[in-house]
């Protein structure tokens, strides 16, 4: 049967060689995973192979803080931003391939379980401004925390904050501070709307470099008193309690929230 099977695959790749999105090897070489799983905002064709090395780059499993300067935060990842889940995240953004969700939710959701036991919360995906979500044709958090939210059996809530300012690429930006001052007051919140709020609430993004986007995304939550208990990403640069953690908080002064601090303290 496998003879069978690895003619017919033969003469496949004559018509439409099979090739890795992220590294563009033949399917011969490494072999493949399935990409794309059946969920809200995925179409059939979405289904993208990717190669068995790519996706086993994508972790190990971190844990990082965010200072958001009314507190720390805790960040679970699927794993340090390095160079190969660098292409895997590009060519799911920049390259239209929205299948590659599939394995990038798949393995933070068992990295979200590996790190914390997770308790009943609703996942807040950081908006995209509406002429970004125009030109990118999806919003690359939204997909991830309703893919991601099948696998913890978690809420998704995209009614609880906009992006009100449209802002340059993060990505474009390689200082610290350069990225905090194009995000600030970039969100707003509506506070509660007509669903109530009543589980606690995780922001899901899908890169966290310095931390100034969630951050900004925290405090817009934050200032219409909904509690902020976690933030989940793919991938991090941040590290554990580092220079750069501690740069984000000390330039964020405001005051922290009671409800805020009694729900961290349960993911502590
Ligand atoms: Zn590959």
């Amino acid at each position: 049967m496998r003879g069978v099977a690895l003619l017919w695959q033969a003469l496949l790749d004559l018509w439409a060689p099979v090739t890795c999105v992220v590294c563009g090897c033949p399917w011969t070489e490494a072999g493949f995973c399935a990409a794309a799983s059946a969920s809200r905002g995925l179409r059939i064709w979405d289904e993208v192979p990717l190669c068995r090395r790519c996706a086993a780059g994508i972790g190990p499993p971190c844990r990082a803080v965010v200072g958001t300067g009314t507190g720390d935060l805790p960040l679970l990842a699927a794993t340090e931003t390095t160079a190969v889940i660098a292409g895997v995240i590009h060519a799911w953004k920049y390259h239209g391939q929205r299948g590659l969700v599939g394995p990038l939710a798949a393995a933070l959701a068992k990295s979200v379980r590996l790190l914390h036991p997770w308790e009943g919360c609703d996942l807040v995906p950081v908006p995209l401004h509406p002429r970004r979500l125009r030109a990118r044709g999806f919003n690359q958090s939204a997909l991830l925390a309703r893919v991601l939210a099948l696998h913890l059996g978690a809420g998704v809530r995209e009614d609880l904050v906009a992006r009100v300012r449209a802002t340059a690429q993060q990505a474009r930006l390689s200082d610290p501070e350069a990225r905090m001052g194009n995000v600030v007051r970039a969100f707003r919140s509506p506070g509660c709307t007509a669903r109530p709020v009543d589980r606690p609430l995780v922001v899901v993004d899908d890169v966290v470099t310095s931390g100034a986007t969630v951050v900004e995304v925290v405090r817009a939550l934050s200032a219409a008193d909904l509690p902020v208990v976690a933030v989940l990403a793919i991938a991090t640069s941040l590290p554990g309690q580092g220079a750069r953690a501690a740069k984000v908080a000390a330039a964020s002064p405001e005051g922290d929230h009671v409800a805020n601090k009694a729900a961290r303290a349960q993911w502590r």
